[in-house]
C-alpha cells in the first residue's frame, strides 16, 4: 500500500473524515471503511492511519508529515502499525487472509506501549471463516489505543458477526458534480464524451477512471 499520499482528503471522504478526526478517541476501536473500487478508501485509510499515529494530531487536519511517527510511516518502518493483506503479490481473486496473521495480531495488540497501535486489514472480505473467528476475539478484547480499521468493496460479504462489532463508513457516496470536478482536473484531455464513457466503466468512481484512462483501453 505504500505510496505517496495526497495532500488533501477527496471532496467525497470530507464528511467522514470531519466525523473521525473530530470525535476521536470517542470512535469505535473496530472500524469498517467500505465503497466501490475507485472510492480511494486505501488513500483515506492510510491519511486516517497517519492521522491517529501523528504526534501533531489536530481535528479537521491531515497528519503533519514530520513529526517522528509521520516520517517512520513513510520509511514503512512505523513499530505502531500493522497491515494486513493476503499473501498473494497479485492477489488474485479468491486469496485468503490465513489465520496465522490474524492470531499473530494478539501480541501486538496486547502489549502495552505509548501511543495508539492501527491494524489494517484488506480486503476484508478475504478473511475466511477461521481468520474471521480469530480477528472476533481481537475485536471483542482490544487492547487500550488500539483501531482496527477493514477495508472493504462489498461490506455484505463480511460475517454478520464481524459487521456488527464494526462502525461502518460508506466513502463512495460521491456525487456527479464532485466526480465531475475531479476528472476536470486530472484527466489530460477533457473530452465530455469520453469523461462519461470513462465514469459509466468505473461504476461512477473516479480514482478508477483516471486508472482506465491511463491504461490502454
Ligand atoms: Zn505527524
Amino acid at each position: 500500500m505504500k505510496q505517496t499520499l495526497p495532500e488533501q482528503i477527496y471532496p467525497w471522504h470530507q464528511n467522514v473524515w470531519e466525523t473521525l478526526t473530530t470525535r476521536f478517541p470517542n470512535i469505535g476501536h473496530g472500524l469498517l471503511f467500505y465503497g466501490k473500487k475507485g472510492c480511494g478508501k486505501e488513500i483515506f485509510a492510510e491519511q486516517f492511519l497517519a492521522w491517529v499515529l501523528c504526534a501533531k494530531r489536530q481535528p479537521n487536519h491531515l497528519a503533519c508529515g514530520e513529526c517522528g511517527s509521520c516520517q517512520w510511516l513513510k520509511a514503512d518502518t512505523h513499530p505502531n502499525y500493522v497491515h494486513i493483506t493476503t499473501d498473494e503479490d497479485n492477489k488474485k481473486q479468491n486469496a485468503k487472509i490465513k489465520i496465522e496473521k490474524i492470531r499473530d495480531l494478539l501480541p501486538f495488540v496486547q502489549q502495552t506501549v505509548d501511543g495508539w497501535r492501527v491494524i489494517i486489514i484488506e480486503p476484508a472480505e478475504a478473511l475466511n471463516t477461521a481468520s474471521a473467528n480469530a480477528l472476533l476475539k481481537t475485536l471483542e478484547e482490544p487492547g487500550d489505543r488500539v483501531v482496527i480499521i477493514l477495508l472493504a468493496d462489498h461490506y455484505l460479504k463480511l460475517p454478520a458477526t464481524i459487521r456488527s462489532r464494526l462502525q461502518h463508513f460508506a466513502l463512495d457516496r460521491i456525487n456527479e458534480q464532485q466526480a465531475e470536478q475531479f476528472l476536470n482536473q486530472h484527466l489530460s484531455h477533457n473530452d465530455l464524451a469520453q469523461q462519461h464513457l470513462l465514469m459509466n466503466l468505473s461504476n461512477h468512481m473516479p480514482l478508477q477512471a483516471i486508472t482506465l484512462s491511463e491504461s490502454e483501453w
